[in-house]
């Protein structure tokens, strides 16, 4: 990719400045781009250094909730709409980013008849909205395929906006972290960006940066391996099993990727830092040897942060007057993320696209 600017180490002025160069932050920055404001994006760490450069690469529609449980928690329209949205975003960066999408579906198996009975509820419900669902049996267990789910390459995506959001004339710092954010400036070691808006696009650790949202989103660890080319197995699409916890796919090289086991240890991730932990990594050495049926060498192991709130839905708020945090996406947020970050932008610039009525209708406690 061209190279971003380097840290910010001089004060400088733009419509909006955006705090975080993930997938959100930067589809953010691209939107308020092609809405004509000036824009200046930073990040602490390097452009995909957090949770998007470094997740599981499934882009399935939806929420974190799947449908029917999203219907029951949030009502069949807004479930739907949300469905519907996301499921359109998935076409959407397959036609923005498409060197880094594979159309591939995706698949949700049962280990047991009780993991079943909730994946046969989900099918129901994705077909009474009028959703392809189909039932297979696969060598992982008894599922449902959806034909228009994806995978993408995380790191290409990112860098792939990084290029774009650089073409449309965004300045882009990395190593610059946003110590001090207010709606008329934000603050970093060696700098200073003086802006009319301020969006903070960080999903692990958002209440850090916000304070404000404190008790409202909680950071967690995700963890993952990845193996050597398994020539042993073949993973046709990626898969979710054990009610959503664990997912896994193959690379086109041949790799298996497989993260999950965080409700191995729930205590445990909590706030952790983005490091392996030998409680999950084990259980997902058990996963890959017992459930995918590789024996491939695991050749990375790694963790990410990302934030939850209670209810499942994910934050988009103006925090504080022409502040605006994006963030908590529940461990899915490569479809969301996007969303409300162009969504966000347009807010800025004037225009209610209306997710926020639905994602974020009501401030709520943890
Ligand atoms: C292991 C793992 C697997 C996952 N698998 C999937 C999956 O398969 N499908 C899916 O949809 N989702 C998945 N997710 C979730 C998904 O990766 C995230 O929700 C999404 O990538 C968040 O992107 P983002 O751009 O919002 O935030 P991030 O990628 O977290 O980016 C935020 C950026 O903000 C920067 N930052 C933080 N604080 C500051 C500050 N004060 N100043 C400046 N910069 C700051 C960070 O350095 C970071 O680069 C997974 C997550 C993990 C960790």
């Amino acid at each position: 990719m061209s190279p971003p600017n380097n840290r910010l180490d001089t004060v400088i002025r733009a419509d909006l400045c955006v705090v975080g160069l993930g997938a959100s932050g930067l589809s953010a920055i691209l939107e308020a781009r092609r809405l004509g404001l000036t824009v200046v994006g930073v990040d602490a760490n390097v452009i995909a250094g957090g949770a998007a450069g470094a997740n599981g690469g499934i882009l399935r529609a939806g929420l974190s909730k799947f449908h029917h449980e999203a219907v029951s928690a949030f009502g069949r329209e807004p479930a739907a709409a949300l469905y519907r949205l996301s499921a359109a975003e998935i076409d959407r960066v397959a036609e923005e980013t498409p060197e880094a999408v594979t159309r591939t579906g995706s698949l949700r198996v049962a280990a047991d008849d009780a993991e079943w009975a909730d994946v046969a509820a989900q099918m129901r419900s994705l077909r009474d909205d009028g959703i392809e669902a189909e039932e297979r049996e696969t060598t992982f267990g008894r599922g449902i395929y959806i034909p228009h789910d994806a995978s993408v390459h995380p790191v290409a995506r990112v860098h792939a906006l990084a290029r774009a959001c650089s073409t449309e004339g965004a300045l882009l710092f990395e190593q610059t972290p946003a110590l001090h954010i207010s709606g008329s400036e934000v603050h970093s070691p060696g700098g200073r960006i003086s802006c009319g808006a301020v969006i903070v696009a960080v999903d692990g650790g958002l209440e850090q940066a916000v304070p404000a949202l404190g008790g409202i989103v909680r950071t967690t660890r995700l963890q993952m391996l990845a193996t050597a080319p398994a020539t042993d197995v073949s993973i046709p699409c990626p898969v979710s099993a054990s009610f959503g916890f664990d997912y896994f796919r193959q690379l086109p090289d041949g790799r298996v990727a497989l993260g999950g086991g965080r409700n191995r240890s729930f205590d445990t991730e909590w706030g952790a830092p983005a490091e392996p932990s030998t409680v999950v990594q084990s259980y997902l050495d058990g996963v890959l040897r017992s459930r995918i049926r590789t024996q491939a060498p695991v050749t990375h192991r790694w963790a990410a942060q990302v934030s939850y709130t209670s209810t499942g839905l994910p934050v988009m708020r103006e925090v504080e007057p022409r502040v605006w945090a994006i963030g908590a996406y529940c461990g899915t947020g490569n479809l969301v993320g996007s969303l409300c970050g162009r969504s966000v932008a347009r807010l800025i610039a004037g225009t209610d696209d209306g997710l926020r009525a639905l994602v974020d209708p009501a401030p709520r406690a943890c």
